[in-house]
């Protein structure tokens, strides 16, 4: 090993890559893989966990305009509180603990509207609400002429427990006007969650990857989730999640994306976020089954949820389906020599 990848290790180990050691560190794909291998073992052990949960997605209309989006439809849906409320009852029966609420946005809808659906669901049901990404709460808030503070104090009442670190997208505005000109700012998407981090309202954080964004986006993404992190101890993972191609303008100007890439992300995630964010996940459903198998190896301890029900990912081209059962998560970690476990949306094991 030369001198400054020894350098970069021992940075790696400590907590304390700079952005020209990562930059360093990625093209030797081989000394990469392995020290994100190794933190994993360190942050995490051998054990890989998984949870039983469901998503729903309450209305595919929106008045976004993401040029990565297949799921928005003009005349779209919106779930009834029945429908939700039947979709809660199956889950529950089948074992979920989590329950992941998010949609488009929906126009006019207020606080209350958000709020009716949380407190709907927690009046039938002992469950793990997960809900609403940075970008909802702030379309929330701004309908109902509060700040994103008051709107999160009175989501929290009615029953939210966590929210998906979603809407991230890249945290870079001048891509973020490329791809999702009408989102929340970079600024305003990290006001939000740390907002919800002092809160007590713990999130996930994520990053799509592999579109038009290149990987010094990638590194100062992730030294900014580290930096958030080092101040709030809010995050309880890291997503990254592929950018899926199909049926949306954005994927007929990206660059196109190879499963080497993927591998890259999540070993980068690992060694950029350590020792602050113990876990990192891969998405099977995009990545799909054997890749995200292979993930294992570059920094990845968790393979998310059961999740039951999916629009987003299938509607861009994912071909993965829409369930993984717990004897199928269980039979793909024990594959890759390690130690399967059910866990609770805030990685408590079951
Ligand atoms: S990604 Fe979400 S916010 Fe953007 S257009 Fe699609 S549904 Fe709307």
């Amino acid at each position: 090993m030369d001198l400054e990848s020894a350098d970069v290790v021992e940075r790696a180990r400590t907590g304390k890559v700079t952005k020209e050691g990562a930059l360093h560190m990625v093209h030797d794909t081989s000394l990469l893989f392995k020290i994100a291998d190794e933190l994993r073992s360190e942050a995490a052990g051998d054990v890989v966990t998984y949870v039983i949960n469901r998503n729903i997605n309450f209305t595919n209309t929106c008045i976004g305009n993401c040029a990565f989006c297949a799921f928005k439809k003009e005349r779209g849906y919106v779930l009834s509180m029945e429908q939700i409320l039947q979709k809660v009852e199956e889950a529950v029966a089948r074992g979920a603990t989590e329950i992941c609420i998010q949609g488009g946005l929906l126009k006019g809808a207020t606080l209350d509207f958000y709020c009716e659906m949380l407190a709907c669901i927690k009046s039938h049901f002992d469950v793990h609400l997960h809900a609403f990404s940075p970008m909802e709460v702030f379309h929330a808030a701004e309908n109902s002429n509060v700040d994103v503070q008051d709107a999160l104090k009175t989501l929290k009442r009615s029953g939210l427990d966590s929210m998906p670190g979603t809407a991230a997208e890249v945290l870079d505005d001048d891509i973020r006007r490329k791809i999702c000109p009408s989102k929340v700012s970079a600024a305003q998407w990290i006001d939000t969650i740390t907002t919800a981090h002092r809160m007590k309202i713990p999130t996930t954080a994520t990053i799509m990857y592999g579109h038009i964004e290149t990987l010094e986006h990638w590194i100062n993404h992730l030294l900014l989730i580290r930096d958030i992190q080092k101040k709030t101890k809010g995050f309880t993972e890291f997503i990254p999640l592929s950018f899926m191609p199909e049926n949306n303008g954005l994927g007929e100007i990206a660059r196109g994306l190879t499963s080497m890439d993927s591998l890259k992300m999540h070993a980068l995630s690992r060694v950029l976020l350590y020792p602050y964010i113990t876990n990192i996940q891969a998405s099977w459903v995009k990545l799909g089954r054997k890749l995200a198998r292979e993930t294992l190896f570059c920094g990845v301890n968790d393979l998310g949820g059961t999740l039951m029900e999916e629009h987003i990912t299938r509607s861009a081209g994912g071909t993965e389906g829409e369930y993984m059962s717990p004897e199928e998560f269980e039979e793909i970690i024990a594959s890759a020599g390690r130690i399967p476990r059910r866990r609770t949306t805030l990685y408590e094991l079951i």
